[in-house]
């Protein structure tokens, strides 16, 4: 079967499953594995289940078939952060809204932004970037301006806190300046990457309220931003639906117009489940192992703020040999390469063995470098199920609530 793969060109192939992969290509570069049933399945849920409009935050993973399988599946608007991001999105997908949510954007990319791609919607934090934007934009009438407030980060593992948000006593006049400069205003936040509660979006629409109240300004859109968790090691959040209904709620209850809109600007939660990694380990001392990709590819989380990412060795038959946690060190010549995890792994692991790392389409395939020449060129893609998954329990439960309608009628 594989030498069918190779006739075609790996671009067009296809396998069940990473054992597969290392089976028939020994890849000696770690191989990007991708799962697009499992990004459409993401990109549905979003589309279908949050109460407002969700757009993908583009950093997370800038793959353009990645954007194409989220258009294709109900996401039409994206959160872009840099020019760049604006050109790819508009090269790959003509159609699609852009929203250019950096709250400190060179005058050169607003006005390229703004003639050049249509984009209509920036966030700010500050009374500069408002000057910034206007002028970019030859005061343009047709805008909608978001202003970022800074909130808490307490429940999430990555703090969004420090950088941008303008602090409660400055909102008032920043909130009265975008007034008069936009045609639609809105508020925009965001609570830190993976936030393990429900609450953190809860205690940051409380600020949302604080500042409308305060500025007495009407308000058209409440942009919640990202921070809905994927599920890792060690980090099991609640369901999305309870994050959902608790926005949901706060929305309805703050004063605003009542066709105001609610967005959010999901990255991590739309695109971790779509891609892992398959790694060789080359070298074992003791309960190191030296793999073939780290801290300057895919593993950059892993090594500079300890995030753990399930892991699987790939033999056949399986290892019978109890697991035991291991720390990974990436292939350059750098000590700052190591990954403490631990990741649990068959006690009889060693070189030659072929790992799967799991959940890396958020903010993993997106950092990677060719630092000391070390990289992956190849991308495969599979068929079967992503190592954890936040959306299989809700196909279920939507097939179990399809039965039991059937039973009612
Ligand atoms: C990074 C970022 C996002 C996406 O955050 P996730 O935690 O990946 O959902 C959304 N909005 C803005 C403004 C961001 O900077």
């Amino acid at each position: 079967m594989h030498k069918h793969h190779r006739a075609l060109g790996l671009a067009a192939a296809s396998f069940r499953n990473a054992l597969d992969v290392a089976q028939a290509l020994s890849p000696v570069q770690p191989v990007t594995l991708t799962r697009p049933h499992a990004a459409a399945r993401a990109a549905r849920f979003f589309s279908e289940k949050f109460p407002g409009r969700s757009m993908y935050a583009v950093k997370a993973n800038p793959s353009p078939e990645l954007i194409q399988i989220l258009w294709d599946n109900g996401i039409t608007h994206f959160d872009v952060a840099s020019i760049a991001e604006v050109r790819l999105v508009a090269r790959t997908l003509p159609d699609a809204t852009l929203c250019f949510m950096h709250p400190v954007k060179a005058e050169e990319a607003i006005a390229e932004a703004y003639f050049t791609h249509g984009v209509r919607v920036f966030s700010l934090d500050s009374l500069e970037e408002l000057e910034k934007v206007q002028r970019a934009t030859r005061h343009a009438s047709d805008l909608t301006l978001c202003v970022r407030l800074r909130v808490s980060s307490e429940h999430s593992k990555l703090s969004l806190a420090s950088k941008f948000g303008v602090a409660p006593h400055e909102a008032k006049a920043l909130l009265f300046a975008a007034r008069q400069a936009a045609d639609a205003l809105g508020i925009c936040f965001h609570v830190g990457s993976q936030a393990m509660s429900p609450d953190a979006y809860a205690q940051a629409m409380e600020r949302v309220r604080q500042a409308i109240v305060e500025a007495a300004v009407t308000v058209d859109v409440i942009d919640v931003g990202g921070g809905f968790p994927s599920v890792y090691p060690g980090m099991e959040p609640p369901a999305l639906e309870r994050y959902f209904e608790v926005i949901g709620r706060a929305f309805e209850s703050l004063p605003i117009s009542y066709s105001a809109e609610l967005w959010a600007e999901p990255g991590r939660a739309l695109c971790a489940e779509y891609s892992s990694l398959l790694v060789r380990v080359e070298k074992r001392r003791g309960n190191e192992l030296y793999i073939n990709d780290g801290a300057y590819g895919a593993l950059f989380d892993a090594a500079h703020i300890g995030w753990r990412f399930p892991v699987k060795l790939l033999r056949e038959p399986e290892s019978t040999v109890r697991d035991h946690p291991f720390s990974f060190y990436g292939p350059t010549c750098d000590d700052l390469d190591h990954m403490a995890g631990p990741f649990e792994l068959p006690a009889d692991v060693g070189a030659g063995d072929f790992i799967e790392i799991g959940m890396l389409g958020a903010y993993g395939a997106a950092m990677r470098t060719a630092f000391n020449g070390f990289t992956s060129e190849q991308t495969v893609v599979l068929t079967d199920e992503p190592m954890a998954s936040l959306y299989m329990d809700s196909d279920r439960s939507a097939v179990a609530d399809m039965a039991s309608n059937v039973v009612k009628l």
